[in-house]
């Protein structure tokens, strides 16, 4: 190992050093937002590398999102100089769950070209499940059935685990039949579901003992960060691979994670994965982090208050340096349109001001509230972005494109053929699609294939027939044109052909342009890929938009979506009673739902920089309806001293009841939350200042990079990119104009001259 103290080491604190050095045996490091826990797992994984600890291909590292995944292995190449190839083990669970599965696909009874379906086919499967077996799907919702087999794979139960006394809730007792049936279905599909991916694996890895020795023996190092939101099978997964109390194995298993910010117990995510870790890792070393580097004392401070209102918490401290900064501007206005009026009028002052928009957040609570805010952004030509989860894969003009481009490159897939059969309406109605199912299962073959040999025969109304065979030969086409044809150049191809732009266009409601908007973004973000495979396998893992990040436009996502993040500004609005705390988690679960709501307002503070705007609203309109709303209890738990209410004129205006709950604020609202945050203002946050550890330029990352050897005009090769001149210098970051893939950012170190 080299002998000088490598440079990325000199900007952490001593904890945080510790657990970038203690490579061997388990450490969890248990610690609050914002206090370098990201940081340390990714100087952590460059360390690993730079003292040849390992290969790149011998790490398992884990994320939450798979843009996590990216930036930090930019930063891992950042941080010890050059391009760090082979690291195909850096990923969310999900993406490295998938590339496993696909390396033993038959052990699952699959082909390793499967496909992964989403959940609105899942839903559609198990429609047509039902329908075979003549269950009443008013009774017994496919949805409900979908969640249920969800959570049973979240919990590592296969259709014969399942407790006998869980499966018998649902259509008489039917829950595990079904779920067996879906399984079946699914491998006759080839396809598998998200949570196929982890439990197929883990089954994999529990029954195949070779296999198993396989990769504990290639995995030297396991890193997982947000462990807080670790489901079971997740953790089974980890305890497998990282060889737990009882198994052999490496036992250099770094996790890191903060059980104050665990927000997704809805989806199986069990924060008692913390405990484990410690009882089935025994020996492993235990690092907190107190210190937050993010925030200003004012930020950390309300939101510190706001979640001592939280019982069952590990309990931890947190400190940060520096000026109390603004408080946190807490305002009233009149419904979701002035909200949306001021966050923008806000957002667009900051920009006057020479603040970026990208260094601004809008985190709601649910995601039907950003219709409003993106309204109103379009009207002003405001640039924004709406980041994260499933919304822009998830909008129908997506699937439907998705659909074409799926079938494209594989014809048998038999899910996306249902999808786009008759879209745009070709004249292929549902009698002539069950015919040609009929037909299908009749002679073993997918859908499209089927197509083909049902047009040489009288099976279908002319008009039907007609019509498939036309799709029938353009998808021949396609898929012949897509050999030698960019595919970004395919996909404007076959929307065109298959009529698809010209439905939109020819289509006068008011989201038609929006959506041909969408489908131009989707061909846009297709072009970072090498190959439609490529695009399809992201697709079906991220669902997250591929954005030119350098793009200066205002982030708009849901809460969920904002964990790990961070931004100067952040606009919190719809902070209300019934949207947050949201009333259906409260009702279904309880106290602990209400917990896990104020864990999200904690989350949502604290990617807070330097300000935080709160918004209520009097009035909402909820799905079509007008509600009157109350301001959120998590308003009245944040602590006094840090907050400043506004309550704008129109407030007031034409809603007396509104005014009686406002006036009843400080008394109606005083939960027992409320009361125990006052009590404890001082004794949860503490603001005295430890002897300091100079916190140092994090050189590496921007805030101070190099002066390139690069300038204006030099001509340059990139490993992906190829050949291209610079355009742009900033720092160690390189504006390129690419012969082949245009103008994009890169870090010089990734290329030579050319
Ligand atoms: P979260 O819980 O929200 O995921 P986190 O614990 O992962 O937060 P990071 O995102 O790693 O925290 O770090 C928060 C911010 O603090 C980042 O901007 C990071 O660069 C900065 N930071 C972390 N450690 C240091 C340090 N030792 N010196 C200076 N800045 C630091
Ligand atoms: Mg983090």
């Amino acid at each position: 190992a080299p002998a000088v103290e490598p440079p990325y080491l000199k900007g952490l604190n001593k904890e945080q050093r510790e657990a970038v050095e203690t490579t061997d045996g388990p450490v969890l490091v248990l610690a609050g937002a914002g206090t370098g826990k990201t940081r340390v797992l990714t100087t952590r994984l460059a360390h690993i590398l730079y003292m040849r600890k390992a290969w790149p291909s011998q790490i398992l590292a884990v994320t939450f999102t798979n843009k996590a995944a990216r930036e930090m292995k930019e930063r891992i190449g950042a941080l010890i100089g050059g391009v760090v190839e082979g690291m195909q083990w850096l990923g969310t669970f999900h993406s490295i769950g998938a590339r496993m599965l696909r390396r033993h696909a038959e052990l699952a009874g699959r082909k390793s070209n499967f496909t992964i379906i989403d959940t609105d086919d899942q839903i559609r499967l198990m429609k047509q499940l039902l329908e075979t077996e003549n269950i009443d799907e008013k009774r017994w919702p496919a949805r409900t059935l979908a969640a249920m087999i969800d959570g049973w794979k979240n919990k590592g139960l296969k259709p014969d685990d399942v407790p006998d006394g869980e499966a018998h809730g649902f259509a008489n007792g039917k829950g595990r039949t079904l779920y067996a049936m879906y399984q079946e279905r699914l491998k006759s599909l080839n396809a598998c579901d998200f949570g196929d991916l982890l439990l197929d694996t883990l089954s994999i890895l529990r029954e195949h003992p070779d296999v198993l020795a396989d990769y504990r023996d290639r995995f030297r190092y396991i890193l997982v960060d947000e462990y807080q939101d670790t489901n079971v099978v997740q953790y089974l997964w980890l305890k497998l691979l990282g060889g737990g109390a009882k198994e052999s194995g490496r036992h250099n298993v770094c996790v890191v994670g903060d059980d104050d910010q665990s927000i997704y117990a809805w989806r199986g995510a069990e924060v008692e994965n913390i405990l484990r870790f410690e009882r089935d890792f025994p020996g492993a070393k235990v690092i907190r982090l107190e210190r937050n580097y993010r925030s200003t004392p004012s930020i950390l401070g309300a939101a510190s208050g706001l979640i001592e209102a939280n019982k069952g918490r590990l309990g931890k401290t947190l400190w940060t340096e520096g000026d109390p900064g603004e408080k946190i501007k807490v305002q009233g206005v009149w419904d979701g349109e002035e909200e949306a009026r001021n966050v923008s009028a806000t957002a667009e002052d900051l920009h006057r001001q020479g603040h970026a928009y990208s260094a601004m957040a809008i985190l709601v609570r649910a995601s039907f509230q950003m219709r409003e805010f993106e309204d109103r952004f379009i009207a002003l030509g405001l640039p924004y972005r709406v980041i994260g989860g499933p919304r822009f894969y998830e909008r129908a003009e997506i699937r439907d494109a998705m659909a074409y481009l799926r079938l494209t490159a594989q014809p048998d897939d038999d899910l996306a053929f249902e999808r786009i059969v008759n879209k745009p309406k070709r004249g292929i109605g549902d009698a002539s699609v069950q015919t040609l199912h009929t037909f299908a299962r009749g002679r073993h073959l997918p859908l499209l294939a089927a197509a083909r040999e049902i047009v040489e025969t009288d099976e279908l109304p002319p008009k039907a027939k007609k019509a498939l065979n036309e799709l029938a030969a353009s998808f021949a086409r396609w898929s012949d044109v897509s050999r030698h044809l960019p595919h970004t150049e395919l996909a404007e191809m076959i929307l065109d052909e298959c009529g698809y732009t010209d439905m939109l266009k020819a289509d006068k409601s008011a989201e038609a342009p929006g959506r041909l908007d969408n489908l131009k973004e989707l061909v846009r973000s297709m072009e970072q890929f090498e190959s439609l495979a490529g695009f399809l396998e992201h697709v079906q893992l991220v669902m997250d938009v591929e954005q030119n990040e350098t793009d200066d436009k205002l982030n708009l996502m849901t809460l969920h979506a904002a964990k790990g993040l961070e931004f100067d500004t952040v606009f919190l609005p719809g902070w209300e009673e019934g949207l947050f705390p949201s009333q259906r988690t409260m009702d279904e679960n309880g106290l602990a739902g209400l917990e896990e709501e104020r864990r999200l307002a904690y989350v949502g503070l604290t990617r807070a920089k330097k300000r935080a705007r709160i918004f209520f609203a009097a009035n909402r309109r909820v799905h079509g309806s007008w509600q009157s709303a109350l301001p959120s209890r998590f308003i009245n738990e944040l602590p006094e001293q840090h907050v400043e209410t506004t309550v704008d004129e129109g407030f007031y205006g034409g809603n007396a009841g509104f005014r009686d709950n406002m006036s009843g604020f400080a008394s109606t609202y005083e939960s027992p939350g409320w009361k125990r945050a006052q009590a404890n203002k001082d004794a949860g946050y503490r603001r005295t200042r430890p002897p300091l550890i100079e916190a140092q330029a994090w050189s590496v990352q921007t805030s101070d990079p190099s002066a390139s050897q690069y300038a204006r005009g030099d001509r340059v090769f990139h490993q992906k990119f190829g050949y291209g001149r610079v355009t742009g210098v900033e720092g160690n970051k390189l504006t390129v104009n690419f012969d082949k893939a245009g103008e994009k950012k890169v870090i010089d170190q990734f290329v030579t001259r050319g």
